[in-house]
């Protein structure tokens, strides 16, 4: 361990990225145009940074690189073209380094310690339509065997080039990913890859396991509960398994949701848990933590919660038949950019008991209705609500002209409500 007298707490963080930060539009909006004025925002403060390679649709790829140390650290985001949080946070972390690489003893340390080298926006086709895959419709996250995908062929030069000490593997998981049996959302899940068959642990692999444990400390000032362990079964297609196994350690970060706050939340969280390993790094910090506070961490569950419950409702499904029957209504909503309206379908129909909605509604004493249409599991989530009292003659043309009801959900709101 160093001494550096002005290292800074995940709080200390958190404040300069709201006072400072680069990234200046939502996360999910960012296209590869975007990032091409992010990366000469960086250049104007002295971050290099190069086409390394092109897209299926011939985007150019870009590597930042910052640092002259001897620990070579490698970071990607959005492999997947709908998981932007972390490319607006690794601009936001170069543009805190280069600010502080002279004010801050800490970061100048950094630099002689650390090289990182980082593909803000790995997949910019995917990115572009703000889908998962890229323009062959594969899954690059599968791909690290069959090499077909250039993206993927790419991240494996760039790895096998360098031979990186230390891989970040930056992705979002989906919204409704909870922690072990609780409730709380999984707004962020670590995993320290080992990238062996047989899950076995070794030296680089333990030193990952405690840069966790400084990140979950770290995120723990902001999000206690809510940080979950991804999954670590192997995969052989997977890039994290098989950067690990070609001989650079990955620390996979995904960023799930944090119901009533925005991305910008997230984009800090990610920041914040960045520089808090970073700095652990210059000072040595990490070689004394306790890997067990991450090996602690619940894993991630992925059937407990729902976007809306709609809960005891008695529902008229009279395309079938005008009996009512009474049941939870679950409605999810697909992830999409932030300047677009998500659909939202219906998911799940019954006793919902055991689950929780991140917004739950009472619809006890209302007949309910999905608006011109039966109810399915995939129908739109557009649902109509009547009091049980009225009598309501289900088949009339124009049903809601001469039946006016008495609450609507649409799109995840409430346009009457109940
Ligand atoms: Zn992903």
């Amino acid at each position: 361990m160093t001494q550096i007298p002005d290292t800074q707490s995940a709080e200390d963080f958190a404040k300069v990225w709201e006072e400072t930060h680069l990234s200046n539009i939502p996360a999910s909006n960012v296209r590869h145009a975007d990032v091409m004025k992010y990366l000469s925002k960086l250049r104007e403060v002295g971050v290099e940074s190069k086409e390394v390679g092109r897209s299926f649709a011939g985007r150019e790829i870009c590597q930042v690189e910052w640092g002259k140390g001897p620990t070579k650290i490698l970071m990607w985001s959005q492999m997947h073209g709908d998981e932007p949080t972390a490319t607006s946070a690794l601009f936001d972390m170069f543009a805190f380094l280069a600010k502080n690489k002279s004010e801050k003893q800490w970061v100048e340390k950094l630099e002689e310690s650390v090289s990182i080298r980082a593909v803000p926006m790995l997949n910019p086709d995917g990115a572009e339509l703000f889908q998962r895959r890229n323009l062959q419709f594969i899954d690059i996250n599968r791909d690290a065997r069959s090499l077909e995908t250039p993206e993927g062929r790419l991240l494996k030069q760039l790895r096998d080039d360098w031979d990186p000490d230390i891989g970040f593997n930056l992705h979002n998981q989906n919204e409704l990913t909870s922690v072990g049996k609780t409730f709380n959302q999984a707004t962020n899940s670590l995993l320290a890859v080992s990238g062996r068959a047989d899950g076995s642990t070794y030296q680089e692999h333990e030193r990952n396991r405690r840069l966790c444990t400084i990140m979950v400390r770290a995120l723990n000032r902001f999000i206690e509960g809510k940080i979950g362990r991804y999954d670590d079964s192997y995969n052989p297609r997977a890039f994290g398994d098989m950067i690990a196994a070609w001989g650079t350690p990955v620390i996979l970060i995904e960023t799930g949701g944090f119901h009533g706050m925005d991305e910008s939340f997230l984009i800090k969280l990610n920041f914040v848990a960045y520089l808090t390993a970073l700095q652990s790094l210059a000072d040595g910090t990490h070689e004394e933590a306790d890997p067990q506070v991450y090996e602690w961490l619940p894993f991630n569950s992925s059937d407990r919660l729902f976007n809306y419950i709609i809960r005891g409702g008695s529902i008229v499904n009279f395309a079938y038949s005008d009996k009512p029957f009474v049941a939870d209504i679950a409605i999810n909503r697909e992830r999409r950019r932030a300047d677009q309206t998500p659909p939202v379908f219906v998911q799940e129909v019954g006793d919902l008991e055991e689950h929780k909605g991140l917004d739950e509604y009472d619809a006890t004493g209302y007949f309910v209705v999905v608006k011109s249409g039966s109810l399915s599991i995939g129908s739109r989530g557009h649902l109509l609500f009547y009091k049980c009292d009225r009598d309501i003659n289900w088949h009339v043309e124009d049903l809601e002209k001469v039946f006016s009801a008495d609450g609507e959900f649409k799109d995840g709101n409430w346009i009457k409500e109940l």
